[in-house]
């Protein structure tokens, strides 16, 4: 291509962007949806939990499901000044399968997600692997969606879970899908510290 047919096409990119920019005037709390079957979506809300606490914001973490390590996020993060992070009670595994228990602590997990929903000074929250408390009918997504809806205006909230509620994903602003292509688990690489936990 030549440099004049270049600079002509990046003028007519820069036009495209800069209307766009022009036209996204609103400064509020989005809610974002991380979901598919594919790796990266937790990490990718605690990147962005990152980069919220960077800029001196606060924020709060709820995991729904407690896996069977302490992650390294977990550690990373725990003792962060500006953040609070929560890992549901007794802690739902695919190993406990008692489903009474199971209620019980997601219930009090939303209890405590609840009360972040409605802390004016949290800028950012993340309720990771929520979605599967819906899937398994452990809490009822009405009120999870009046309470996003009724959350400060300037809160940001990241849901992950493979499969999202429809009623969630009616509210989001934000939903992307991560899509699983390829996993080293299935060539038969074990589960890594400081990749998967
Ligand atoms: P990550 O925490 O690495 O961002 P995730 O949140 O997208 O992953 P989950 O569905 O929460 O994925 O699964 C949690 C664990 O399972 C992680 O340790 C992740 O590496 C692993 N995992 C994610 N996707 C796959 C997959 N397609 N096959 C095998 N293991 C996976
Ligand atoms: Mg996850």
């Amino acid at each position: 291509m030549s440099d004049e047919r270049h600079q002509q096409r990046m003028q007519r990119k820069k036009a495209v962007v800069d209307e766009r920019i022009r036209q996204a005037t609103q400064t509020r709390g989005v809610l974002i949806l991380l979901k598919g079957n594919g790796k990266g979506k937790s990490s990718s809300a605690l990147g962005t939990l990152a980069r919220s606490l960077g800029h001196g914001q606060r924020g709060a973490v709820v995991q729904f499901i407690k896996g069977r390590f302490e992650t390294g996020e977990y550690l990373f993060f725990r003792d962060h000044p500006r953040l609070e992070w929560h890992i549901m009670g007794q802690g739902f595994t695919w190993e406990t399968q008692d489903r009474t228990r199971d209620v019980e602590a997601a219930q009090a997990a939303w209890v405590t997600a609840k009360g972040l929903l409605e802390n004016p000074s949290l800028d950012i929250v993340v309720l990771d692997e929520m979605s599967y408390m819906f899937k398994y009918d452990y809490l009822d997504v009405a009120p999870v969606v009046e309470a996003l809806k009724n959350r400060p205006a300037h809160q940001n909230v990241i849901i992950t879970g493979r499969t999202i509620a429809t009623p969630l994903q009616e509210i989001a602003d934000t939903i992307s899908v991560v899509q699983d292509e390829r996993h080293a688990f299935r060539a038969g690489v074990k589960a890594q510290k400081g990749i998967e936990y």
